[in-house]
């Protein structure tokens, strides 16, 4: 039975300026006081987990435990069907430690020249933890396909280059309520809302 949040500050265990902004407009209906691990300048931890499940509760229990406060988590990506799923966990990181998003998405075009399935999902897993150890697991997902080239200056990481099923613009093309009603992180928001937050 996953806890219930009952008011009050509620951390976001990310220094991701783009996911910080979505979280906190999907979060804005439920009047919740949302601070960043950023804000507080706490350590980002090393994500040595195998799944997005384990590196969200990682990132989760550890703004939890450090704060003192229920810390929420989201680690996401996107995964390449023809790429056995990668980049994966691996999202981020692909992009280095400048951030540059633009060879990220050249590395995914690169792998996939010549190759004629482009689908691919973007994933997401957000974990609500609390400092006594408790925590609850929502996993969402959006199905599509990669782009070529990038297209759209909205939204962050690869959403230039994702196109979601029954779409025919990128999520960088989108407005953000576009993107917020059909995204991983929506999907994923839906299912921790009705577990956690609505009364
Ligand atoms: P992490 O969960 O902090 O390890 O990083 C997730 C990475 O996946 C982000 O840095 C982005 O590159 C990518 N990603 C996750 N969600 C989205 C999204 O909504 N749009 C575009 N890229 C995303």
């Amino acid at each position: 039975m996953a806890r219930r949040f009952a008011g009050g500050p509620l951390l976001i265990a990310s220094h991701n300026a783009g996911k910080v902004r979505e979280i906190g407009e999907l979060l804005a209906p439920f009047r919740v006081e949302v601070i960043s691990a950023a804000d507080l300048g706490l350590p980002e931890p090393e994500e040595t987990g195998h799944t997005f499940a384990d590196n969200a509760l990682l990132k989760a229990h550890a703004a939890a435990k450090a704060a003192r406060l229920p810390a929420l988590a989201d680690d996401s990506g996107l995964a390449v069907e023809a790429l056995d799923g990668a980049p994966g966990i691996y999202s981020a990181r692909w992009a280095g430690p400048g951030k540059d998003f633009g060879a990220a998405m050249q590395k995914v075009e690169a792998l996939l020249r010549g190759v004629e399935d482009r689908s691919a999902k973007f994933v997401c897993v957000l974990t609500l933890a609390w400092p006594d150890g408790h925590a609850d697991v929502f996993a969402g997902e959006v199905i599509g396909e990669i782009a070529w080239p990038p297209r759209g200056d909205n939204g962050f990481g690869y959403d230039p280059i994702f196109i979601a099923d029954g779409h025919d613009i990128t999520f960088g093309e989108m407005e953000p309520a576009a993107k917020h009603a059909i995204s991983h992180r929506a999907d994923a928001f839906r299912k921790l809302v009705a577990a956690c937050f609505e009364t």
